[in-house]
């Protein structure tokens, strides 16, 4: 580091606490975003409701106080052409700590209006004359995460120096085949590629490509571990191929979804290996997971092996055993229901416990120890996220080394982590059945509510079925609440709903009864249901196309979306419709984001973005702070792609395995001290 131009023992201190020590952490320090320079627009052009690249002399600056505490930088620009105004809302303070009159400044931001056309709040960078310069040229300059005392130019200037001493004798670590059939640029390319691109896309091409190897430099490892501690064989073996499971697929009533045929044949080949399966099937609310879990189960049961479906509450296990029971039941199969509710319970322990039930679908009620089985050999933790790891040990117990399939609708930081460190293997499903029709979701402000009831009749009235679902938490709902419920359910059936077949669901009812309700709803008894979040999870009707969610902004965002995964099922068009005012802000935007956003991915994102790196703590104490490409949220598909040429790379019969001992990304290694 000290062989590069004007960095001495004060700025060594100040980059350390960027984390940049070395030469390679200078070249990992990646660019957060890009001043695009080739299209800046004059001021004379601007126009609102854009978004501009500007670069001008700033030639007023002030400070303006607003109510309250608040105040507003406020500024003037000229660039020739024109000028435009630019301000800085809660940042008045900037008015006389940076906007000097007479400097100049990059800004990038959308354009609003504010006595004529402002930048509002745009993200800005101040330059000095040899900025100028490059920017005249039109380049497209990289912005990095700063420090105090480190500026951009200074970064830039570094950065260049390390490439021009380090690219040209940078190794290629990846395999020639691999980073051909990828698309992806040589190693040397990417890292110049990331740092000073010549267009937006040579940039994404190259980032792409850093976060992939850093992935696969970390997958390797991980699968050269896990080769080493799987040496462990299962205790049984399953018949991967055998006559029940061509029966089943022959009688399957649809065509599987790529998705779905991928993650069969994930699990089919950790079942055909001698060593337990340990797999994470992630996959958006309704792309069809249940079924990919049962061929799982009916590889089990031709090798005489019992399976134990579990499911986070009564109703979602309920409704399991009656859609296994219709599928397997022609393959001469019994499935039984083993609940801490459920009628039967002593038949179910007996059959469990005798072999006499292949398949025993149930809740946590599976890992008590009354609970016993014959010959446990696979293990199915559906909506696993609701399960405590201790829950699901105590299950896997149940049995000598049981394979075990776990699923999430939400991708997970904990899981992934786990993932990451190789305990399991994922698969994600990023495709839904063909047909479905995305959810249409509205917000619906307060003086629409009687028009939305009102619509909900007559959709229902035309034979749609819809739910109402109130924000109240299962098994924690006071009496009051319950009241509450009770009040309005009565209200609406007797007022805008009169005439309507109307149902009601909450987590207090006795199971047989939420057992009768939820029936009804599926025959289509019930047009419309009122229920807390017991429907949040699995529930699948798919004749139910409509969901009015009363005060909304009172659940998580992944709840919503949960929530909302139970319409869009069917072929019809899906509507959401969430109501009530929301409190704070962060309760408008979960609104706002669900209205936008209709993947479980794009959702999680969201979420994680809107609460904070907290979530993420989990993930930061194992050690997954050393990423530097990679997000393991947002570059899940990524991921599962490098655990994939890992596991190619890593096999014994591999020829070209490439030298990923030379990547950037191998934290032992460092790059060579430029001369
Ligand atoms: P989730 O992944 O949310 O658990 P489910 O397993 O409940 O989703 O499946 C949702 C619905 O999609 C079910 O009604 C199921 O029968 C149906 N389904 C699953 N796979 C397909 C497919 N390949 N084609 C059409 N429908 C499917
Ligand atoms: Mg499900």
């Amino acid at each position: 580091m000290a062989s590069l131009p004007g960095i001495g023992p004060g700025r060594a201190a100040l980059l350390a606490r960027l984390g940049i020590v070395t030469v390679r952490d200078l070249l990992l320090h990646f660019p957060r975003a890009y001043r695009d320079c080739r299209e800046l627009t004059p001021l004379a052009s601007v126009e609102p409701g854009e978004r501009v690249s500007v670069v001008a002399e700033i030639t007023s600056s002030r400070q303006v106080r607003l109510r309250g505490r608040q105040s507003l930088a406020l500024i003037t620009l000229a660039d020739g052409t024109g000028t435009l105004q630019a301000s800085f809302f809660g940042r008045g303070f900037l008015a006389r700590s940076a906007f000097v009159p007479g400097r100049h400044a990059f800004f990038t931001g959308r354009v609003g209006q504010y006595n004529g056309p402002c930048l509002s709040s745009p993200e800005y960078e101040l330059l000095e004359e040899e900025d100028l310069q490059s920017l005249r040229q039109g380049r497209i300059l990289p912005a990095y995460p700063l420090t105090e005392g480190i500026t951009q130019r200074m970064l830039r200037k570094w950065v260049l120096a390390a490439l021009d001493a380090v690219a040209p004798g940078l190794a290629e670590p990846l395999p020639g085949e691999l980073a051909e059939r990828m698309g992806f640029p040589p190693a040397a390319e990417a890292l110049r590629g990331v740092h000073a691109p010549d267009s937006p896309e040579a940039a994404a091409a190259a980032r792409r490509r850093l976060i992939f190897e850093e992935l696969l430099v970390l997958q390797t490892d991980i699968q050269r571990q896990k080769r080493l501690l799987r040496q462990e064989n299962r205790a049984h073996t399953h018949r991967v191929g055998g006559e029940l499971l061509r029966r089943f697929q022959a009688e399957i009533p649809f065509a599987l979804t790529a998705a779905q045929r991928r993650a069969v044949e994930d699990i089919l080949g950790d079942m055909a290996g001698p060593t337990p399966m340990l797999r994470l099937l992630q996959g958006d609310v309704g792309s069809g997971k249940t079924l990919v879990a049962l061929h799982a189960a009916v590889v089990a049961a031709d090798g005489g092996l019992q399976t134990a479906f579990m499911a986070p509450t009564e109703l979602l296990a309920a409704q399991h055993a009656l859609v296994l029971e219709g599928l397997l039941a022609p393959l001469g199969l019994r499935t039984v229901l083993l609940t801490g509710a459920a009628e039967g319970r002593g038949e179910a322990h007996r059959a469990a416990a005798s072999g006499d039930a292949q398949v025993v679908v149930g809740t946590h009620a599976l890992f008590q120890d009354r609970a016993a089985f014959h010959q446990l050999g696979l293990v199915i933790i559906d909506e696993q996220h609701r399960f405590g790891v201790a829950q699901r040990e105590l299950l896997v117990r149940k049995g000598p080394r049981p394979d075990v399939l776990q699923m999430s609708a939400t991708p997970i930081p904990r899981s992934l982590a786990l993932t990451v460190f190789g305990r399991m293997d994922l698969t994600v499903m990023d495709e839904l059945p063909p047909g479905r029709t995305p959810v249409t979701t509205r917000y619906i402000p307060q003086g629409k509510t009687a028009a939305c009831y009102d619509h909900v009749r007559k959709q229902a009235e035309e034979g749609v079925q819809a739910y109402v679902v109130c924000p109240l938490i299962e098994d924690s709902i006071a009496k009051q609440d319950t009241r509450a419920l009770l009040t309005h359910f009565s209200e609406l059936s007797a007022g805008p709903l009169a005439g309507l077949r109307t149902g009601l669901l909450h987590g207090r009812l006795p199971a047989p009864e939420k057992d009768a309700v939820m029936r009804a709803f599926k025959r289509g008894e019930i047009q419309v249901l009122f229920s807390t979040t017991v429907i949040e999870v699995g529930i699948d009707v798919p004749n139910a196309t409509l969901m009015v969610i009363e005060n909304a902004s009172e659940f998580g965002l992944t709840q919503l979306h949960q929530l909302r995964g139970r319409v869009g099922r069917g072929t019809r068009p899906s509507f959401c419709f969430l109501l009530g005012k929301p409190r704070t802000p962060e309760g408008r935007e979960r609104l706002e984001t669900l209205c936008k956003c209709s993947s479980g991915f794009d959702i999680a994102e969201a979420d994680l973005r809107m609460r904070g790196p907290g979530e993420l703590l989990g993930v930061r104490q194992a050690g997954l702070s050393d990423l530097r490409a990679a997000d393991l949220i947002r570059d899940a598909r990524l991921l599962d792609a490098a655990r994939r040429e890992a596991e190619r790379l890593t096999a014994p019969d591999c020829a070209d395995a490439g030298n990923l001992a030379d990547s950037l990304f191998r934290p032992q290694s460092d790059a060579p001290a430029p001369a």
